[in-house]
């Protein structure tokens, strides 16, 4: 079976037939590095290490590139420097806030079992791209300098129409309606209510460039032209797929296609575009005024990565999700029971039951389901699990860290469990009985079998 993808633009599963099998290219957004990411974040994070791990293996490691980039200039970046580090110099209090954020980010994803991006360009190491795009914007009609700002028409964009896509297509909407439909109160120097920016002047002590289009004023760059710019020098000026949460839609993604466009002349950005739902937390939009705003790094506390990795998978990537204490546990033993199955087993190849459902749009609910119905095939369930970034750990690494989580003292478990054969062994059931349940009321679950006692964690 062919892989086939879902496309925002098109709207409609496609066949994904790349551009050169021997160079696959996906870019996906990353995250503006100004706090700890949260566990919506953690959705496109995960959802497209499976879409990259799976074009791996159909294409081969080598063929496959990743871009993921980092935001590292943006005005809560500013903010926050100025708040954490009054004491020194702007710049270099927001060095200090995105290389730690950055580390946090990297800390938090690698216990999620996600595989590092081939590359993951910084925004503020691709200021040249940025200038070269403005400034061939501006040579095409598409851009315009004003009160040291530059920006982006997208009604000369649809003016043009030469071989160009239609500014509103991505995200279905129509140039008009939303120029009928803009603010007032547009700044004073926009031509078009519907302009955006690709640079602007940046205040005193925040960090500048050198600005294009003759500006004299150093200046900043907007946030859509970053990952035009990323992704141009890193995947070229066209490329396979480009990815993100549905939140980026409109307008990010929809300026990122305008500005590629219009400064190269194509059709097309990327030929495939996709995008994850949201993520809510017990039924409500996760918000800080709310209380049920969760980090990646505070769940990483309770839960180990692998089951916070499956219990996004449950869902289609497509769909919403609602993130529930309830869905947790119920993944917390699923892995417990494919951890005792496969994990110490040596990988064979993924089974044909799990990889089709992920050909067909990366449907992981069913290649789930499908895992649940291999139990008796433990090569195929530890070579499926790992295709899907899951057994990073033996056995017993997982149980041992299960008991550390829980409190559990092993020797204490042994020595009861030693004592309650004693008693069984004597007929003294009633003293066996009182410590199975002190054993229960411990969090620990026995099992005697004919070779003995074993014991787990219960969940
Ligand atoms: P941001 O740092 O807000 O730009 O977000 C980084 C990535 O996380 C983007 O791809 C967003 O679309 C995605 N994202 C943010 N919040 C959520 C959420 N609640 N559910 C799913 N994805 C999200
Ligand atoms: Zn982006």
């Amino acid at each position: 079976m062919e892989l086939r993808l879902y496309d925002t633009l098109t709207k409609e599963k496609r066949p994904f037939v790349p551009l050169d099998a021997k160079d696959v290219r996906m870019y996906v957004c990353g995250p503006t590095v100004y706090d700890f990411a949260h566990i919506g974040n953690a959705r496109p994070v995960i959802v497209f290490d499976v879409l990259f791990r799976l074009l791996r293996h159909i294409y081969g490691e080598a063929h496959v590139k990743y871009v993921r980039n980092i935001t590292d200039v943006d005005d809560k970046i500013n903010d926050r420097a100025a708040r954490d580090f009054p004491g020194l110099p702007l710049n270099e209090a927001i060095r200090k806030v995105t290389e730690q954020t950055g580390e946090q980010f990297h800390a938090d994803v690698d216990a999620l079992g996600a595989l590092r991006p081939s590359v993951e360009p910084r925004a503020t190491e691709h200021i040249v791209e940025m200038r070269e795009i403005i400034e061939r914007l501006i040579k095409g009609g598409f851009a315009y300098a004003a009160e040291d700002h530059v920006l982006f028409s997208p009604q000369a964009m649809n003016a043009a129409n030469a071989g160009l896509p239609r500014y509103g297509a991505l995200s279905n909407r129509s140039l008009d309606e939303m120029v009928a439909g803009a603010r007032v109160d547009v700044a004073p120097y926009k031509k078009g209510n519907t302009d955006f920016v690709l640079w602007k002047p940046s205040k005193p002590g925040e960090p500048s460039w050198p600005s294009p289009a003759g500006i004299k004023a150093e200046g900043r760059p907007g946030w859509h032209i970053e990952c035009s710019a990323m992704a141009w020098k890193h995947l070229g000026e066209h490329f396979d797929i480009h990815g993100g949460g549905i939140d980026l839609v409109f307008p990010h993604h929809e300026n990122e296609v305008a500005q590629t466009c219009c400064a190269f002349h194509q059709e097309r950005m990327a030929n495939y575009w996709m995008h994850n739902g949201f993520l809510q937390v017990e039924s409500e939009k996760m918000s800080k005024s709310l209380g049920n705003f969760i980090t990646i790094h505070e769940l990483l506390q309770d839960w180990p990565g692998e089951v916070l990795r499956l219990n996004m998978l449950k869902t289609h990537y497509r769909s919403p999700i609602d993130w529930t204490m309830k869905s947790l546990e119920e993944s917390a033993r699923t892995l417990d029971d494919w951890y005792r199955v496969a994990a110490d087993v040596a990988p064979g190849k993924p089974a044909a039951s799990v990889v089709e459902p992920l050909l067909d749009d990366l449907n992981t609910p069913l290649a789930i389901a499908a895992l649940h119905g291999l139990r008796g095939d433990a090569a195929a369930v530890s070579g499926s699990l790992r295709l899907l970034g899951f057994l990073s750990e033996s056995a017993a690494q997982w149980e041992g860290r299960k008991q550390q989580a829980s409190g559990v003292d092993a020797a204490e478990v042994e020595r009861l469990i030693a004592e309650r054969t004693a008693a069984r062994g004597r007929k003294d059931f009633k003293e066996s009985d009182r410590i199975r349940d002190l054993l229960a009321a411990m969090g620990v679950a026995i099992k005697d079998s004919k070779d003995g006692t074993t014991w787990e964690i219960a969940r």
